[in-house]
C-alpha cells in the first residue's frame, strides 16, 4: 500500500494543547517521507505502553501493537528478532518506560538492539490525573503527591549513555522541525535509539513557560563523542535551573543486537534460514 492515509478516523481524545499531537504529527510526516523514499510502510510496527501516549497506535495507521505497561521494548524486540526487516518504533511514556520498564530500556540500550524508542517524557503520568513519575521535578504536587515530590528526577540521558545507546537526542514538543528531524535520524540509524521527547501535558505539568525560557539548540557539538555528550546530559539534570540542550548528543555506529544474535552458526544461521521460510510462506 503506498501513499495512505496515516491518521486513523478514531475519535482523538487528547487534551488540547496536549503535546502529543505534535508527537503524532512528527511520525506521520517521517513516515510519509520514507514512505516516498521506498520504505514500505507494511514494514513498520509502531508498539506503545501503557498511558496518554499509547493512543498512539489507535491514531496512526500502521502495524501498532498495544503492550502491557512498561513492556514495550520487549514486545519491540521481539517483533524485530522475528522479523529483521522490520523497521519497529517504541512509543513510551516516562511511567511507562523510566519506572516499570526500566530495566527493560536498560538492557535494550546494553544490547544494541535496532529499534527506536521514543519517550513521550510529560513528566506525570497523565491518563490517570496527575501522578508522579521518575521525572517529575522535586516539589511536584499531583493526586499521589499533595505535598509536593520529596524525590529528584532521573536523568534519562545520562542513563541511556551509561548504558551503551548508540543514538541519544532531545526533542520538545514545542519544537516541531527540530522534532521531526529527530525522528527521522532515528528510525534511519541502525541501532537502538533514544528521543526522549519533552512533552506537554497541558492538563497535569504544563511546563511550556519553564522550557521556552531555557531552551537552546546544540551547535557545534560533536555526536561521536561520549564525554561531550555526557556534559552536555548531565548540565540540566531535570532538576538544576540550567539551559536545557536540545538535538542530537550523540551517535556511534556498532553492530547490533540482531547482528550478533544472526552471525553465529551454525544454530542461528538454521534460525534465520527458517523465520526467512516462514515469511516466504505468509507472503
Ligand atoms: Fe495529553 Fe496530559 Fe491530556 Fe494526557 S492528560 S492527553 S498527556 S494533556
Amino acid at each position: 500500500m503506498t501513499g495512505r492515509n496515516l491518521i486513523t478516523p478514531v475519535q482523538n481524545t487528547w487534551c488540547p494543547g496536549c503535546g502529543n499531537f505534535s508527537l503524532q504529527f512528527a511520525l506521520k510526516s517521517v513516515l510519509g517521507e520514507l514512505e516516498q523514499s521506498g520504505t514500505s510502510l507494511d514494514d513498520v510496527v509502531l508498539v506503545t505502553g501503557i498511558g496518554c501516549h499509547a493512543k498512539m497506535s489507535d491514531y496512526l495507521n500502521v502495524n501498532s501493537f498495544y503492550s502491557l505497561h512498561g513492556r514495550t521494548i520487549p514486545a519491540a524486540i521481539g517483533i524485530k528478532l522475528a522479523n529483521p526487516r522490520l523497521k519497529v518504533i517504541c512509543c513510551a511514556g516516562d511511567g511507562d518506560c523510566y519506572a516499570e520498564g526500566l530495566d527493560h530500556l536498560i538492557f535494550a540500550a546494553k544490547r544494541n538492539a535496532d529499534i527506536t524508542v521514543i519517550i513521550h517524557n510529560n513528566r506525570v503520568y497523565g491518563l490517570t490525573t496527575g501522578q508522579y513519575t521518575p521525572t517529575s521535578p522535586l516539589g511536584y504536587r499531583g493526586r499521589s503527591t499533595p505535598g509536593g515530590t520529596t524525590e529528584f528526577p532521573l536523568n534519562p540521558l545520562e542513563l541511556m549513555l551509561a548504558s551503551g545507546a548508540t543514538f541519544v537526542a532531545r526533542g520538545y514538543t514545542r519544537k516541531m522541525e527540530q522534532l521531526r528531524s529527530l525522528v527521522k535520524q532515528g528510525l534511519l540509524h541502525r541501532g537502538f535509539s533514544f528521543i526522549d521527547v519533552l512533552q506537554i501535558c497541558a492538563t497535569y505539568n504544563d511546563m511550556t513557560g519553564y522550557y521556552n525560557d531555557r531552551i537552546y539548540d546544540l551547535e557545534d557539538h560533536d555526536v561521536t563523542g561520549f564525554e561531550p555528550a555526557f556534559r552536555k546530559a548531565r548540565e540540566w539534570d531535570y532538576n538544576n535551573d540550567a539551559r536545557i540542550a536540545l538535538g542530537l548528543f550523540y551517535r556511534q555506529v556498532m553492530p547490533t543486537y540482531e547482528d550478533r544474535i544472526f552471525a553465529h552458526p551454525p544454530d542461528n544461521t538454521d534460525r534465520r534460514k527458517r523465520i526467512d521460510e516462514i515469511l516466504l510462506e505468509k507472503t
